[in-house]
């Protein structure tokens, strides 16, 4: 079973929705550096305020920075049971940092899953994105409704539009991805640690299909 892993794909490719399934499943710790910077920004502390900064902008939180909260987490006891990241690595000094840093932890990445999304698909997803303010889990006001509207499934909490969910700040995203993050799938590509999967084909069948993988 492949149990360190990294979900890598553009803002709206599902790596959210995947990742919820996949930590319940295979009982992961999931980490998403987005969750983490936004928890912070919630409780106003120091990392919270230099990182809100960047986030309102759709820019990217300094490498120092994001580097420095995933070393700490991913040292933790709970992640030896294997650990899903999100969102992190998205540039290549971060992915050279990761590298080093989950080995010299004896932690080391077993595999990299890519989701493949259009663009176009992309921007829908997002404009109609929904999130629960208390466990971050994705939700999209015409294709993932929740059970009851504004209200998330598994925790009861609040849903909320992300306030760098809009047109301008996700421009900035996406052109973010391409020039820094899209270059790691050549990285991961070269290492053998790479496996693209097609995010179009819907929520459960996608998690089948990366589940199947894992195990394998
Ligand atoms: P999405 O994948 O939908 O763009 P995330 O929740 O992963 O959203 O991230 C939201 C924002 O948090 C990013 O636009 C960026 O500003 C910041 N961020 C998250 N992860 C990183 C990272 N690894 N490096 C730099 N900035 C990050
Ligand atoms: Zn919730």
């Amino acid at each position: 079973m492949k149990k360190n892993i990294i979900l890598m794909g553009p803002p709206g490719a599902g790596k959210g929705t995947a990742a919820k399934q996949l930590q319940t499943a295979f009982n992961l710790v999931h980490i998403s550096t987005g969750d983490m910077f936004r928890e912070a920004m919630k409780e106003g502390t120091e990392l919270g305020k230099l990182a809100k900064t960047f986030i309102e902008k759709g820019d990217l939180v300094p490498d120092d920075v994001t580097i420095g909260i995933v070393r700490e987490r991913l040292s933790k006891p709970d992640c030896a049971n294997g650990y899903l990241l999100d969102g992190f690595p998205r540039t290549l000094v971060q992915a050279e940092a990761l590298e080093k840093l989950s080995k010299e932890i004896g932690r080391p990445i077993d595999t990299v899953i890519n989701l493949d999304c259009n663009q176009e698909e992309l921007i829908r997803r997002i404009s109609g994105r929904r999130v629960c303010k208390v466990c971050g889990t994705p939700y999209h006001v015409v294709t993932m409704k929740p059970k009851v509207e504004g209200v998330c499934d598994h925790c009861g909490g609040p849903l909320y539009q992300r306030p760098d969910d809009n047109e301008e700040a996700l421009k900035v995203r996406l052109h973010h991805y391409v020039e820094s993050t899209k270059p790691l799938l050549d990285y991961y590509e070269k290492l053998g640690l790479l496996k693209n999967f097609n995010s179009l084909v819907g929520a459960t069948t996608l998690f089948d299909e990366i589940s199947q993988y894992l195990k394998a």
